[in-house]
């Protein structure tokens, strides 16, 4: 048995009760109650967000923004109520958010965006976005794979030079390295708000304020912040930020684009087709204005709608209490992990930063696979493996890790209930003379 970890009685969220909206919750996996701890591979949806997508494709299923008919005009006044709604719940306007399939092709949008004003394409605004050779596209070393791997296909196509900011030892960006590093052949900084390895929240401010110092576009991947904590995009003045629909309650094939108001204006679009166009002929197009310039095709409607339902289940709770709680989870989890022999956490579980519940780990001598399969069979589901982070594992030593991560619903209880079978699993697999 780990060592009993005392709780903080100021708790403002009763996720035992919140435990209740989550249907998938209640079942038992290899014979023990689900202990679900890999929110931050996909989260479970509350029963509302489930009605509020069922409801409407019972009810009001229909092409949104064509049509004269009835349902036509219901699909199109909840689509657009479901923008407001999500865009608000990042602090935003509703012109400011693009609707994608997720946060892989949000990014993706803006990377192939920049090459299309690269390529002379767009508005003449759209110039200020080119990439010349030489140019240098900053990232991070904590970066997923959807904010690494799209930027160094831009880099490739433009001849720009991709950099990044290292990572330290307790999983803190390197800012002085940041601050060298971002100079005037800058002119993207992408960056990810909370890391889904490390689950630490990054000092955005100061990432902001090194880009605009010298002119850079600055973009950041939020699908890790949005879902925990209260995220106020404009306020945190990053020019561009994706975040994903699933990671926040809410359904697959759904996901956010924000951007400033002059930088949707100026970026030319990416995916053209159906229902982002002012005129046609068979020579050229015109194109609408953000947010339907970017928005080619049919959208995920129903999707959208429940996702506004999970924002609001989400703001019912308060964002500052969500994060609050799991704050607490993840002071729990890592207190927990960092006490039991031959378990490595990624970073420095004492260091002094903002974080998320969140956390990945290494047990000596026994494979990350084997410590997931080992938890399954005891009921608790964690994600292994590298967590499209494979830059971040070689950092750090590791081709692969074990991540429990939190959300609303978790408990002190689902905490204790992994810590302790994680604590036998080196007697398991007779591992305890391995070393980390
Ligand atoms: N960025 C981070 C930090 C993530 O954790 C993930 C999901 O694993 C993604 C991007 C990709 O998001 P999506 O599944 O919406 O494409």
């Amino acid at each position: 048995m780990s060592a009993p970890i005392a709780s903080d009685p100021a708790r403002v969220v009763d996720a035992a009760a919140l435990r209740a909206d989550f249907p998938i919750l209640d079942q038992s996996v290899n014979g023990e109650s689900l202990v679900y701890l890999d929110s931050g591979a996909t989260s479970q949806k509350p029963q509302v967000v489930l009605d509020t997508e069922i409801d409407f494709l019972t009810r009001a299923n229909s092409a949104v923004h064509r049509g004269a008919h009835t349902l036509a005009a219901e699909a199109t006044e909840l689509f657009e109520d479901a923008r407001e709604t999500v865009a608000g719940f990042v602090g935003a306007e509703p012109e400011n958010l693009v609707w994608a399939s997720g946060a892989t092709l949000a990014l993706n949008l803006v990377a192939y965006a920049i090459d299309n004003a690269t390529a002379g394409r767009g508005a003449p605004a759209s110039a200020r976005f080119a990439l010349r050779a030489g140019d240098e596209i900053v990232v991070t070393e904590a970066e997923h794979h959807a904010n690494l791997i799209p930027w160094q296909e831009l880099a490739a196509r433009t001849g720009a030079v991709l950099r990044h900011i290292p990572v330290r030892d307790d999983g803190t960006l390197d800012m002085d390295a940041a601050a060298a590093l971002i100079g005037e052949r800058t002119k993207v900084v992408a960056f990810t708000h909370v890391s889904n390895v490390l689950g630490i929240v990054n000092p955005v401010a100061d990432l902001v304020a090194l880009a605009r110092a010298v002119g850079a576009l600055t973009v950041m991947d939020a699908c890790q912040s949005v879902p925990h904590l209260a995220v106020d995009l404009p306020a945190l003045g990053v020019d561009l930020a994706a975040f994903s629909g699933h990671k926040m309650l809410g359904p697959y094939g759904v996901g956010g684009l924000y951007g400033r108001t002059e930088v949707l204006e100026a970026l030319p679009p990416f995916l053209t087709g159906g229902s982002m166009v002012t005129t046609v002929t068979l020579d050229e197009a015109g194109f609408l204005p953000a947010p339907q310039k970017f928005e080619a095709g049919t959208q995920p409607v129903s999707q959208a709608i429940a996702l506004a339902a999970a924002a609001r289940y989400l703001d019912g709770i308060g964002t500052d209490a969500v994060h609050a709680h799991e704050r607490e989870i993840g002071r729990r989890l890592l207190t927990g992990l960092d006490a039991i022999d031959g378990v490595r956490v990624l970073g420095d579980p004492g260091a002094d930063v903002d974080r998320v519940g969140l956390a990945s780990f290494d047990v000596a001598g026994v494979h990350a696979h084997d410590v997931g399969q080992f938890l399954d069979a005891r009921g608790i589901a964690v994600r292994v493996g590298h967590h499209c982070a494979k830059p971040l594992h070689a950092r750090f030593g590791l081709t692969a890790s074990v991540r429990a991560s939190a959300s609303v619903f978790t408990t002190d209880d689902d905490i204790d209930r992994f810590l302790d079978a994680v604590a036998g699993v080196r007697s398991y697999f007779g591992a305890e003379g391995a070393t980390a």
